[in-house]
């Protein structure tokens, strides 16, 4: 049985006592059959992969709306806040408000990013700027930029930071130890992360470990996946994008995501990309000249 060139099954035709041997006559029946059949088995898959298409996007919808909606909800409460201290002339509430406004803002920002990498994802149209890159400077960068969101959660992020370089795109290794990072301070039950870089058997390692709520076995591949979720929508706000984001970004530079989990005991995500090797400089690869 084929299907569009592709093979997809077989069907064995069996002759009764009654009715004797197959002749060669009955050759262009039987393919017949095996067409028809193999049309009909093709498009019973096609109509059930649309339908769960479909589903999964009825479910992304609403999830994606409801995620949106949160960091909205509150930019509306504050700026109605930020009038009425205004008004008092509460300067130290005008700027403390400002400030929640521009954490949701942040929220909805990164939320929207998000979005954006999955239609570029999926288009193929994931565009790698590489340069001389350090990941310990990224792995600082984005420790500092978590400080305040670590604080709030009650958790000590701690950096060991060698120096890993390589030719990566920055900013998308950037993202890479943001979504880590936001994700073991979001799930870390507020116990102390750990970040650490350097270079491993000639790879450059980043590694983020939380003491969190952890993840099941049976979970642990299934969340590299766009969408797909090891919690409740209930207790943890979330796309189910960030990984499958990381997963992507790290494979495109020719390095893997792992992840170490145990329910209750916390996660260590792993992230391993190859130190790139530099070209020898013209005048390296000259032959040294005898010494007089
Ligand atoms: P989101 O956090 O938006 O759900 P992610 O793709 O970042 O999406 O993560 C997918 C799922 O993996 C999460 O819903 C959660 O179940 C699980 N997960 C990710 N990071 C951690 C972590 N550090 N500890 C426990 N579970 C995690």
């Amino acid at each position: 049985l084929f299907a569009r060139g592709d093979p997809i099954g077989a069907i064995v035709l069996l002759a009764g006592e009654r009715h004797g041997p197959f002749e060669p006559e009955d050759l262009p029946l039987a393919e017949d059959l095996a067409r028809l059949v193999a049309a009909a088995v093709d498009t019973a898959r096609l109509y059930r992969r649309a339908q769960e298409a479909v589903a999964a996007r009825d479910e992304f919808l609403s999830i994606a709306s409801h995620e949106l909606k949160t960091p909205l909800t509150s930019l509306i409460l504050h700026t109605d806040g930020l009038r009425a201290a205004a008004r008092r002339g509460a300067a130290a509430q005008v700027a403390s408000k400002a400030d929640l406004i521009r954490r949701s803002a942040d929220r909805l920002t990164r939320l929207v990013a998000s979005l954006l990498d999955i239609s570029r994802i999926g288009a193929g149209r994931l565009d790698l700027e590489r340069e001389e890159t350090d990941l310990a400077d990224i792995a600082r960068e984005v420790v500092d930029r978590f400080a305040e969101e670590a604080q709030r959660a009650g958790c000590e992020v701690r950096l060991d930071a060698r120096p890993a370089i390589g030719l990566w795109d920055p900013l998308r290794l950037d993202q890479v130890v943001t979504n880590l990072l936001s994700n073991a301070i979001k799930y870390g039950a507020g116990a102390p992360i750990d970040v650490s870089v350097g270079v491993r058997g000639g790879r450059a390692i980043v590694s983020v470990r939380d003491r969190g709520i952890g993840i099941g076995e049976a979970d642990q591949r299934r969340i590299f996946q766009r969408f797909e979720r090891a919690v409740s929508e209930r207790n943890y706000g979330g796309f189910g994008l960030g990984l499958w984001i990381v997963r992507q970004i790290v494979e495109a530079q020719g390095g893997v995501v792992r992840v170490e989990s145990a329910p209750g005991e916390g996660s260590t995500f792993t992230v391993e990309l190859d130190v790139a090797v530099r070209p020898p400089a013209a005048d390296e690869t000259r032959p040294p000249r005898p010494s007089p």
